[in-house]
């Protein structure tokens, strides 16, 4: 694979089965696994995906203290990646551990890292992001990456995420441009 070419990140931030369907799923985010699926599949470049990665004693941690939802514990059910789109990663060759960033918390602090790696230095025209949650883990892995990349576009598709709320969503869609952080598709 020719990666020091691919200039164009697509991150795929937790299309999970408990924020889709699960524990903490809703009928917003089961209404954007379409788009996020289409979005991986007409994309060409550097796709990686985060999945949200908890232990079994996750009632313990500062976030299970906030959230007391137990969701994404580390083999379970719902930890693994919504079927549709776990099967469009596996149509471009990237549903394996290489393209996954496993994150204990909202932003995954290894995935600038990853994109370093994987891009062997050169420093990404765009990174676009589609995922859930808008208002948690989108957002916080889009400012994430704007710290780490300010010389790249920022890109987050309005209609390939959905917000723990849909006030939630608008309201981090918001904060996002004030960053500089294009929103398309709102
Ligand atoms: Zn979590």
């Amino acid at each position: 694979m020719e990666q020091a070419q691919i200039k164009k990140v697509l991150v795929v931030v937790d299309m999970q089965n408990d924020f889709v369907s699960g524990a903490l799923g809703s009928a917003e985010a089961q209404a954007v696994v379409e788009p996020v699926v289409q979005r991986i599949l007409d994309f060409d470049g550097l796709i990686l995906y985060t999945l949200d990665t908890h232990t079994q004693d996750y009632l313990n941690t500062k976030e299970g203290q906030k959230l007391p939802v137990e969701h994404c514990i580390a083999g379970t059910e719902g930890w693994a990646p919504n079927s549709a789109v776990w099967m469009a990663l596996m149509h471009k060759n990237v549903a394996d551990e290489q393209h996954m960033i496993a994150k204990d918390t909202f932003g995954g602090v290894s995935l600038p890292m990853r994109i370093h790696e994987m891009l062997a230095g050169v420093e990404p025209e765009e990174i676009a992001l589609v995922g859930l949650c808008t208002d948690i883990c989108v957002i916080s892995n889009a400012l994430l990456l704007k710290a780490f990349y300010p010389e790249s576009t920022i890109t987050v598709d309005a209609a390939a995420c959905a917000g723990a709320t849909p006030e939630g969503h608008k309201t981090a869609l918001t904060a996002m441009k004030a960053c500089h952080i294009d929103i398309i598709n709102e």
